[in-house]
């Protein structure tokens, strides 16, 4: 529940090293090697500690660490000549000429051969990963529910494939997900580039789109963000809660303010590592602090989106603005007691088409142009008012925003994820738009030609609409 982005912290601060391991493609003859807290292996040069922290040796320069936070171990210290010993011991050992090499002393032959051992080893992971660079090459695997496709590699396969399928545990546990026969027999193909200059050229979205899940494909597709693992995880959360809506019934026509809030509010989760067994923990719910910020700022502007409206809006109105205030609403709820198990059956109710809901047949071009059923905006509101058990949503209105004006976040942080997220997301207006300016109806659609595995069908767009079109999704 941190207001700060500690993974993206991290990645600015280690950014210089990175840039350093870069320069350093072959491994020197002596090397040291510094795993970090993360578990992240660097081959330094040198690595020597220095008041509080380290000085890093590369070839082509030097980094001073001014502590060791972010350090779990220097495994290797192969060039010796300037080792201070800790103790009698090693003082023995060095000058016997032995050197340590992961924790333990030996001589510098079997160093050596140590090495070269690893450096085999090194040659046989850079020709794995050579093999599977494209994406049409990449690793795959298969999973209860999921077919994955990655060119990132194997561990980060396995990664997603543990986390896709944790989550499908958890919403299955809370909301049931009980798909068609058919659909329960077909895997999902889940997609995962290595970049996102890929991920766009593969799937032709536009700038700005960081994932999608695709009705017409029943595929899942984001790129994995090396430098903020945060990013990935909301995205592909964000997805696949797409996704499992979808599996839950695909004739559905989600109404955009429930199907981004709930998307984003689950997609954005606390996620657990037990590294030894790899079983991920996931919960769902973590504050999302650039949001609230928007939101606080409407409030005291007084351009916030009213509940009500809320309520009615449409796909081609909704943006960064209207995420916020959906998001909010759905943590509000959530973080509500008296309105938590509510929230839990409206959602269950609306996406099962439980008994009792109106809803109409309409032409819906995002599923193979078939037929839709869409539940009207004043029938959703008539469903969750009476789950929450509240009469009058002026109410439900005055304590949502009271809510989120008390919600303390750290403004300058919050105000840097809001920015560094339009940058990475591509997006260039970093004011958000308010519902007070006219003729808001920029359209985020685009019929740009598509690869034949990726007709345009988006669930997060889907639109009752005569030709197939697909809308991105920010
Ligand atoms: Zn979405």
């Amino acid at each position: 529940m941190s207001p700060m982005l500690p993974a993206l912290e991290r990645a600015a601060r280690w950014l210089p090293l990175a840039l350093g391991v870069l320069l350093f493609t072959a491994s020197p003859l002596w090397a040291d090697r510094l795993v970090t807290t993360d578990g992240r292996i660097l081959e330094v040069k040198k690595a020597r500690v220095e008041g509080q922290g380290f000085r890093l040796t590369f070839d082509n320069g030097e980094i001073v660490l001014k502590d060791s936070s972010l350090v779990k171990a220097v495994e290797i210290e192969g060039d010796m000549s300037d080792y201070v010993p800790k103790d009698e011991t090693e003082r023995t050992n060095l000058a016997k000429g032995f050197v340590k090499y992961g924790g333990a002393w030996m001589s510098k032959q079997a160093y050596e051969d140590k090495l070269a051992l690893e450096h085999a080893r090194t040659l046989k992971r850079t020709e794995e990963m050579r093999a599977h660079a494209d994406f049409d090459s990449g690793w795959t695997k298969e999973t209860a529910h999921f077919a994955i496709r990655s060119n990132t590699s194997p561990e980060i396969l396995d990664y997603y494939a543990e986390l896709l399928e944790t989550y499908y545990s958890l919403m299955d546990n809370r909301f049931g997900i009980n798909p068609s026969p058919s659909l329960r027999r077909t895997k999902m193909s889940v997609n995962i580039f290595k970049n996102r200059k890929e991920f766009q050229e593969y799937t032709k979205v536009p700038q700005g789109v960081a994932g999608f899940f695709s009705p017409s494909d029943q595929s899942l597709n984001f790129f994995h963000d090396y430098a903020e693992n945060d990013i990935s995880n909301w995205v592909s959360l964000h997805e696949c809660t797409h996704l499992l809506t979808f599996l839950i019934d695909p004739q559905y026509v989600s109404q955009i303010w429930v199907n981004e809030g709930v998307a984003d509010y689950f997609g954005s989760a606390e996620i657990a590592v037990d590294k030894k067994r790899g079983k991920i923990t996931i919960t769902p719910g973590r504050l999302q602090t650039d949001r609230v910020l928007t939101v606080q700022q409407a409030i005291s502007e007084g351009n916030d989106i009213k509940l009500e409206n809320l309520f009615k809006i449409q796909r081609d109105d909704f943006h960064a603005f209207e995420y916020s205030h959906a998001w909010s609403f759905v943590y509000f709820l959530n973080q509500t007691p008296k309105y938590k198990k509510g929230f839990d059956r409206f959602f269950k109710d609306l996406y099962s088409l439980a008994k009792g809901i109106e809803y109409e047949i309409v032409d819906y071009a995002s599923f193979g142009g078939g037929r839709g059923k869409r539940v009207p905006p004043e029938e959703i509101r008539r469903l969750l008012l009476s789950c929450l058990g509240v009469k009058d949503s002026a109410v439900l209105e005055k304590e949502w925003k009271e809510f989120i004006a008390k919600v303390p976040i750290e403004g300058p942080a919050a105000r840097f994820k809001r920015a560094y997220y339009m940058i990475v997301q591509g997006r260039c207006s970093p004011t958000p738009r308010t519902p007070s300016r006219p003729a808001r109806r920029r359209s985020r659609t685009w019929n740009g030609p598509w690869p034949t595995s990726m007709r345009p069908s988006i669930r997060a767009s889907r639109i009752p609409a005569p030709t197939t079109r697909a809308t991105a999704h920010e």
